[in-house]
């Protein structure tokens, strides 16, 4: 199986990264956000309280992110591979992910690390804001919010997959490391816009 985790600052294009991606490979996406807001347009249970914390920018607790994403893979069990797009997002989202792929006796292939400056971020979420509908995105403080909650929380989560050296960086341009080089084909990368 081949499973991508897309990483990065809300605004860093993790969605628009997936499109080709699952195209070319096949794979399942899972966007823990778009999880999210489908439960809250349904007014779920889960939606209603995933909303609480979105609202505010902050992360929905592990607990809940966690047990959702199990039940989502475990739905596919057919799945030729997985594209994480949002998730994981902290250390204990990071193990659990592992955890979950044993369970189909595979792991994750690579993280992707999308870095985008954080004025750059800005811009494009109010920009987003405009077609999104989304609050969050409209909102410069909840913004503000989302990204200092990456800072803190969620950019550790690059040191759990450069120990195991899966990390691959996308910082604008292409960036192949040499490691990425000799394990994947250029192919592979070039999905990468
Ligand atoms: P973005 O990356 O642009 O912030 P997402 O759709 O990935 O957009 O996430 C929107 C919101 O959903 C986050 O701000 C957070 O509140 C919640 N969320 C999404 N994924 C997770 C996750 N893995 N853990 C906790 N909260 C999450």
């Amino acid at each position: 199986m081949l499973n991508i985790v897309l990483f990065g600052p809300p605004g860093a294009g993790k969605g628009t990264q997936s499109e080709r991606l699952i195209e070319k490979y096949n794979l399942v996406h899972l966007s823990t956000g778009d999880i999210f807001r489908a439960n809250i347009k349904m007014e779920s249970e889960l939606g209603v309280l995933a909303k609480s914390y979105m609202d505010q920018g902050l992360l929905v607790p592990d607990s809940v992110t966690i047990e959702m994403l199990r039940s989502e893979v475990s739905k596919k069990q057919e799945a030729l591979g997985f594209i994480f797009d949002g998730f994981p997002r902290t250390n204990a989202q990071a193990a659990a992910l592992d955890e979950v792929l044993l369970t189909f006796k595979t792991s994750i292939t690579m993280m992707a690390a999308l870095e985008v400056e954080e004025e750059e971020l800005k811009r494009r979420l109010l920009n987003r804001a405009t077609t999104s509908g989304r609050a969050d995105d409209g909102d410069i403080s909840i913004i503000e919010n989302r990204i200092s909650v990456y800072n803190k929380e969620t950019a550790p989560v690059k040191m759990f997959y450069q120990n195991q050296k899966l990390i691959f960086h996308h910082h604008q341009r292409y960036f192949y490391s040499e490691h990425f080089l000799q394990k994947y084909s250029p192919h592979l990368l070039s999905y990468f816009i």
